[in-house]
């Protein structure tokens, strides 16, 4: 069986006596999603930084197409990863424009593929370029902002795309179309995604895939029926009686 185009192999993380990312393998293969939910504090947004590398783990491997990211420079590791920060993250002091251009300056694209990237994107994510692309981030609505968040940490065109509880923050009211449009243009890009959740309707709706995080581990990998008709134990089968 070929490789899946991400591998998280023994990923452990402790600060001092604590465990708080512990023995976590698993794959994603090319083009689906893989959604990781848990209670607040089981160790979702520290798996993330462990797979940028914001942090270091403290052991085992993340295999990128096979290769090991700890082989990785910084721009290479920004090419093939992007990431959206719980709160979207946003340059307050910049415009739309540039905050979508962040990663391809950073990586010295040429201006003119710099320009019709940023434009393309703004197109894709119904952001009209003529109004939108001059505004700061404080002048858009939360909506906006959150899809202003996407379309950055998609400019570079990352093999790998990091969410950390993307939705949160939006009006329950836009939440399910947020979802829906992400889910849209993650299969019209072929985008490969890990997408962290406390929700577990949004686990289920929008994983390929769904890992079940509780204290430090995760406890059962798998699409969303195989959960809800095999539970690894009672403890899954808890945590997802409330999901469908
Ligand atoms: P989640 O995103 O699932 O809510 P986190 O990954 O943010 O959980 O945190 C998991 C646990 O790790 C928490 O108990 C948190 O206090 C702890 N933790 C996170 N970062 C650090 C750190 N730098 N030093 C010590 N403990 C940390
Ligand atoms: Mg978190």
């Amino acid at each position: 069986m070929p490789q899946p185009m991400i591998v998280l192999d023994h990923l452990t993380k402790r600060f001092a006596e604590t465990t708080v990312v512990d023995d976590v393998s698993l794959g994603i293969d090319e083009g689906t999603v893989l959604t990781v939910v848990g209670t607040s504090g089981s160790g979702k947004s520290t798996l993330l930084r462990l797979i940028n590398r914001l942090i270091e783990p403290t052991a085992g491997r993340v295999l990128i197409g096979g290769v090991d990211t700890a082989t990785l420079a910084g721009d290479d590791l920004r090419r093939r990863i992007g990431y959206v920060i719980q709160g979207y993250g946003l340059f307050p002091h910049r415009t739309v424009a540039e905050n979508i251009a962040t990663v391809p300056r950073l990586l010295k694209w040429p201006r003119p593929r710099i320009d019709v990237r940023v434009r393309d994107l703004l197109a894709a994510f119904q952001l009209d370029p003529a109004e939108h692309a001059t505004k700061f981030p404080h002048q858009l609505s939360g909506g906006e902002q959150q899809r202003v968040g996407v379309a950055r940490a998609l400019a570079a065109e990352p093999a790998l795309l990091l969410m950390d509880e993307p939705f949160g923050a939006l009006d329950p009211l836009i939440r399910g179309k947020a979802q829906d449009d992400l889910r849209a243009l993650q299969r019209r890009f072929g985008t490969t995604v890990l997408l962290v959740t406390h929700d577990m309707e949004e686990a289920f709706r929008l994983g390929d895939r769904v890992a079940v995080m509780d204290r430090a581990r995760v406890l059962q990998c798998a699409p969303p029926a195989t959960l809800l008709t095999r539970p690894a134990d009672a403890f899954v089968e808890r945590l997802i009686g409330g999901a469908d």
